[in-house]
């Protein structure tokens, strides 16, 4: 991964606060990608994402609908964890977002599934970070396909609820579960699946 993004990303006040960089984890040749908000305690120790509660509870919806860690790339706007989860900042936004270009880039991945409100208003923004303040937030755009252009790679976003969100809202399992039916049907009509 590019070093000066690390270097600008060190520059911030998470980088100064983290154990680990999270860059991410799965199939970096995957077709799908799966974009979070940003580390938590588990992962800033692991230096994984997706590792504590949220994450085994990602990793059971997507066995439920077949797919596994071989067909998925999962990473996060931020790649340092917030000083006590706070929320990120847009400045802090700023200087990680350039690394998930990057990753965009190398990975290629046709379909992008945004979790939750600040990865998806980071892609519906077009990933100007002052614009996102704008942006519809998850609970009306999730489950509804956005072709755009990012990074130069043309992408299918798909936003989606965070996985945490759902652990705290059991109502959102059925969202969840018919948002994912839309994700496998893009996947399988791109033959992908
Ligand atoms: N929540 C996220 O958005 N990302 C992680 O890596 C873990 C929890």
């Amino acid at each position: 991964m590019n070093q000066d993004i690390i270097e600008l990303a060190k520059e911030t006040e998470i980088c100064k606060a983290c154990k680990n960089v999270v860059v991410g984890k799965g199939n970096e040749n995957a077709d799908i990608l799966f974009v979070g908000e940003a580390p938590g305690k588990n992962e800033d120790e692991q230096g994984l994402p997706f590792v504590g509660v949220a994450g085994k509870n990602l990793d059971k919806l997507l066995e439920k609908v077949g797919l596994s860690m071989d067909d998925v790339y999962i990473a996060n706007i931020l790649k340092c964890r917030p000083p006590e989860n706070r929320d990120p900042l847009p400045e802090e936004i700023k200087a990680h977002t350039p690394w998930l270009l990057e990753q965009i880039k190398e990975i290629k991945p046709k379909v992008v599934c945004s979790l939750g409100n600040y990865a998806t208003k980071f892609f519906l923004a077009g990933g100007d970070v002052d614009s996102m303040k704008n942006q519809a937030g998850i609970t009306n755009v999730h489950g509804k396909i956005k072709d755009m252009e990012i990074s130069g790679v043309k992408i299918r976003l798909i936003p989606l609820f965070h996985p945490a969100a759902i652990i705290y809202r059991r109502t959102l399992v059925d969202d969840w579960e018919k948002d994912m039916e839309i994700v496998k049907k893009e996947l399988a009509q791109k033959k992908l699946f």
